[in-house]
């Protein structure tokens, strides 16, 4: 069963496609698990448009008319997907990539909002009133092609502060720098009634307790410990504040020919070099 998986808690959603019959009045409605929405761009130039034009009513007529179940008869209908279960982690794929034989890339500008309300796109969720998402995260990929190019990160961390992450070079950067990305994909986490970030503290509970089985796990298959292993702490950066590299005088953000340890031993650098 999909809904009991991990993921599926934290990214799952469900999208119902219903199909409205105009003669008889007969709603059929199928219902899909997703686990992200995956967004045409090629017209578009805001998230916003790109979710009106995925929800936008179709009107199934000429050719294409409905062969209605109810009234069985071929008549003219109304398509329409939206979200019917709203995800804790709303994952959306914006669709860069045109499948063919040179593989090209969509480098629209896309503009999308730090916090965004999916009522119109939930069903019922304009009764519901504003349904709130907070972006925490984009992934964008430089390059022309499908076939190449490099993936980075603009993650936010709990202090609200942003951080680039391209590979090991990580940087603490402004939102506006973000929000000016042509981002491949989109995290948003949904915004409790309770206060921002009751979501993302669950998924955070069901993070660590899947981290403590996965630590188990490596314990006995990894031999091979005291690597040296790029690690930051998220706390590590304050919002509006610069990179703190902790009380450690063996950080590898220290000056040059300050004291440092081999790397490899304990409690030793967090290595920051671009790899
Ligand atoms: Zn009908």
């Amino acid at each position: 069963q999909i809904e009991q998986c991990f993921i599926y808690q934290v990214f799952g959603g469900k999208l119902r496609s219903q199909i409205h019959c105009t003669a008889c009045n007969y709603k059929s409605n199928k219902y899909d698990p997703i686990l992200d929405l995956n967004l045409e761009i090629f017209r578009t130039r805001s998230l916003e448009r790109a979710l009106n034009m995925f929800t936008s009513k179709e009107v199934l007529d000429g050719s294409n008319k409905y062969n209605c179940p109810k009234c069985k008869n071929m008549v003219k209908a109304v398509k329409q997907m939206l979200l019917c279960e709203a995800p804790n982690i709303l994952a959306i794929q914006l669709k860069r990539f045109a499948f063919g034989k040179y593989g090209m890339k969509i480098e629209n500008m896309v503009t999308f909002p730090a916090r965004l309300d999916m009522s119109k796109y939930i069903c019922g969720g304009k009764k519901q009133g504003p349904i709130m998402y907070s972006l925490y995260g984009i992934l964008v990929h430089s390059g022309h092609s499908i076939h190449s190019g490099h993936y980075y990160c603009f993650v936010k961390c709990p202090s609200g502060a942003w951080v680039c992450c391209d590979d090991g070079y990580v940087h603490q950067v402004s939102e506006k720098k973000v929000l000016e990305q042509k981002a491949y994909m989109l995290f948003y986490s949904k915004e409790s009634s309770a206060g921002s970030g009751a979501a993302r503290m669950e998924i955070q509970t069901l993070g660590s307790s899947l981290a403590v089985k996965e630590g188990k796990k490596s314990i006995h298959s990894s031999s091979n410990g005291g690597g040296r292993v790029a690690s930051l702490r998220a706390d590590d950066f304050s919002a509006g504040g610069h990179h703190r590299p902790g009380s450690s005088s063996s950080s590898s953000l220290s000056p040059p020919g300050s004291p440092r340890s081999p790397p490899g031993s304990p409690g030793s650098p967090r290595a920051l070099a671009r790899t």
